[in-house]
């Protein structure tokens, strides 16, 4: 007998069709004689759609009623999935974030799960019941409720999963696991039977959207084995586990990130300290900093580019522009039509020439490059975003579809 962990996304219950579907995976799981939690999301848009309700009422309301809005779809698919299972026969309880016992951090909307009291997870179990938990939420230390941030479902699977030692965590959602590329865009793109944490890593942050990256994160320091698959499908889906230095795959995926803008900063004094005191600046404002690029100094001059998360241009722009004179910048420039293409792999360590082959790649579509950053198991390109889909397409052409 084993303990297993299913979380299931929005789509995977979004109405009663698909809930029936997803109550007969969980029953079948059950009836193999194992105990089951189930983790839901909630159903289709609902989320999307109170933020669009709230917005209509009031559009800057404080965060803590947007979690008391938010934390509410959840628990309508906890409640209807007990439903379609107590329909089929099986002993069930449908149980909110506090009742399962996530404590979080108070940080509305994008709260830290503290711990999880598993007193009541074990009780449940105990009596033999199938046990639906709401995801994405928590309770914090004034008794509030609280969300973990868009997509945080897949964190709370993992943090039952972790904190009570599941054999399994499975991640039901729309694609049967995780592509060389998005299969929506990439048909020639090829479904990994296995992926390790670092590289699932660089996938989820790199806007691969399978997996919210705080669950790998937690999955890999709890070593939790992660299974991605489809409810509809019910194929065997990708593997995320630890690295296996044996077979490390070379390239294991493109992927591409239009959530991003470049800003240059344009001739500053090439002297010691001017990368300290923009960065140190930004991230006092709590700006993400991910791609930099420093020109080297021409006649005394240099220009120092970045890109943070397009969302944060304005700010950005607003922060650094009253800061120009102190900096001794000649002028300070923005572009929000670009995207990242990356390509990750943890075989890419150990072999030279994986960037060669991708500006190549580029190369022979005439895209240009902007900046490159490139750490042991990841390269990213900056480029036009009007390249990006041609880029991913030749970038996966040359790695997966010639041998
Ligand atoms: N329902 C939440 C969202 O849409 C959480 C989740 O789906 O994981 O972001
Ligand atoms: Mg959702």
């Amino acid at each position: 007998m084993a303990l297993i962990v299913q979380k299931f996304g929005g789509s995977s219950v979004r109405d009663a069709e698909r809930l029936n579907n997803v109550a007969d995976i969980v029953t079948s799981t059950y009836k193999e004689g194992n105990d089951v939690i189930v983790v839901v999301s909630a159903q289709g848009d609902t989320t999307d759609d109170f933020i669009e309700k709230a917005a209509e009422i009031n559009e800057k309301p404080s965060k803590r009623e947007m979690d008391m809005l938010l934390s509410a779809g959840e628990q309508i698919s906890a409640a209807l999935l007990a439903m379609a299972i107590e329909r089929l026969g099986f002993p069930v309880v449908s149980l909110l974030g506090w009742q399962a016992g996530f404590d979080t951090s108070s940080d509305y909307g994008n709260a830290r799960i503290k711990k999880v009291d598993t007193s009541r997870l074990k009780k449940e179990l105990d009596k033999h019941r199938i046990v639906v938990v709401t995801g994405f939420q928590g309770v914090n230390r004034y008794g509030d409720m609280t969300t973990l941030g868009r997509g945080g479902s897949d964190t709370s699977a993992v943090a039952i999963a972790a904190t009570m030692h599941a054999d399994l965590c499975q991640i039901y959602t729309d694609v049967d696991g995780v592509y060389t590329a998005d299969p929506r865009k990439i048909p020639a793109a090829i479904k990994l039977d296995v992926i390790s944490y670092d590289e699932m890593l660089e996938l989820a942050t790199l806007g691969a959207q399978v997996l919210h990256n705080r669950s790998v994160e937690m999955a890999k320091k709890y070593n939790i084995e992660l299974e991605v698959l489809s409810s509809l499908t019910r194929r065997k889906g990708t593997i995320v586990r630890e690295d296996n230095k044996m077979e490390k795959m070379l390239i294991s995926g493109v992927a591409k990130d239009d959530n991003i803008a470049r800003i240059s900063i344009i001739g500053v004094p090439d002297k010691p300290g001017l990368a300290f005191k923009i960065f140190s600046k930004l991230s006092s404002k709590g700006i993400n900093v991910d791609i930099i690029l420093q020109s080297i100094g021409r006649n005394g001059t240099k220009d120092i580019s970045f890109t943070v998360e397009k969302n944060k241009m304005e700010e950005t722009l607003k922060l650094l522009s009253s800061y120009t004179e102190t900096l001794g910048a000649s002028s300070i420039v923005s572009d929000d039509n670009v995207s990242k293409v990356s390509i990750v792999g943890a075989g890419m360590e150990s072999h030279p020439g994986v960037a060669a082959e991708m500006f190549e790649a580029l190369f022979t579509r005439n895209v240009n490059i902007q900046m490159i950053s490139t750490s042991e198991i990841k390269i990213s390109v900056l480029i036009n975003k009007a390249d990006s889909e041609r880029a991913v397409e030749a970038i996966h052409e040359k790695f997966f579809e010639t041998l």
